[in-house]
């Protein structure tokens, strides 16, 4: 491993200027997916920052019911917190899914949203990438490709997002709140905090050089909301997403679609919210064949590759069972009257 200098920061302020002072400087959160990638040369910063101790790693409820999670709460204790069980088990479910219990103990929301793609060309410096190396092409795209995108990849990249934590705040439409030192404060959703890949591959994200994630703001949940999430993976545990879905769904007393969120992992370079199926069912009786009709829409925008398109029905089949499960368990929610 390349030698690398160790800050560890009392303040966001002061880590901010850390990394000011070094531009080839990394944030360190609990590290499970950065200290990999340093061991396999894929990441070689000159210094690490710890922001491990900052005072980031509460769960506060807030006037009104939003719920603000600080970006140093483990995957673990997000999962088991019971505001998230009870108003947002889509949140819950999702970071169940994913990684290992000893990895939920140790990584954090703010790591889990900035993990790389595990795509084995970018973690094989023998092989071309352009997210590792802008321009030195795309191995995947000719070679192994079965774990990759079918929706929103450009030429240049077909990697798919790892996180399934994403994908579930995607759907709760949830924001980020970011600190830039003397760039201030900004808040970013959830929808846009992670982009396709485009002609620039090597950016996940719409955070700026020396940006920290400070909080995750998840909204109130409505009345009579329910949600879930759902995912298939080559085995039981400890696996990434061949495909996933999170669901969010509210009915109004007609039993029609007053609101539903709907959003994929596995599929694309980023949570993939499917706006096409979501315009299609709200408002109406969602039918089982109304679902299929509305997910099918959605996934008419995919375009396989020689190896995935299998992910195609594997997708359909996931959000239109979580979507009929969803509307069973509205028809049994006591509707509470909505707030003003
Ligand atoms: Fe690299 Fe993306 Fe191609 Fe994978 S899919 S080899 S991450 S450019």
């Amino acid at each position: 491993m390349k030698p690398f200098a160790y800050v560890r920061a009392t303040s966001l302020r002061e880590a901010a200027e850390a990394y000011a002072g070094h531009q080839d400087s990394r944030y360190l959160g609990g590290g499970t997916n950065l200290v990999d990638l340093m061991k396999l040369g894929v990441e070689t910063p000159g210094s690490l920052i710890d922001i491990s101790r900052l005072p980031l790693d509460r769960i506060e409820e807030l006037p009104g019911g939003a719920l603000r999670v600080g970006a140093t709460v483990p995957n673990s204790d997000l999962a088991a917190h019971p505001l998230v069980r009870s108003r947002y088990p889509v949140l819950s479910q999702a970071l169940l899914a994913g990684a290992s219990g000893q990895l939920r103990n140790i990584a954090t929301t703010g790591g889990n949203l900035l993990q790389r793609t595990r795509c084995p060309y970018f973690q094989d410096l023998s092989k071309p990438c352009n997210k590792r190396e802008p321009g030195s092409g795309c191995g995947a795209r000719d070679g192994v490709h079965r774990d990759h995108a079918v929706l929103g990849q450009s030429e240049h990249c077909i990697a798919t997002h790892p996180s399934d934590m994403a994908v579930a705040l995607a759907a709760l439409d949830a924001e980020i709140e970011l600190y830039g030192g003397e760039q201030g404060t900004r808040t970013v959703p959830a929808t846009a905090f992670h982009r396709l890949p485009g002609d620039h591959p090597e950016r996940d994200t719409v955070i700026r050089p020396g940006e920290i994630v400070t909080s995750v703001l998840l909204p109130p949940a409505a009345p009579g909301e329910v949600s879930v999430y759902r995912k298939a993976r080559d085995r039981a545990s400890y696996a990434f997403a061949l495909a996933s879905v999170a669901v969010v769904l509210e009915l109004d007393r007609t039993h029609r679609v007053r609101r539903v969120a709907l959003a994929f992992g596995g599929l694309a370079h980023r949570p993939w919210r499917a706006t096409t199926a979501e315009e299609r069912l709200t408002g109406v009786e969602p039918t089982p064949e109304a679902v299929r009709q509305a997910v099918g829409a959605e996934l008419d925008q995919a375009r396989p590759l020689r190896d995935n398109a299998y992910k195609i029905p594997l997708a359909r089949n996931l959000a239109c069972d979580a979507l009929g499960t969803l509307v069973q368990s509205a028809d049994a929610t006591p509707r509470r009257p909505r707030t003003p």
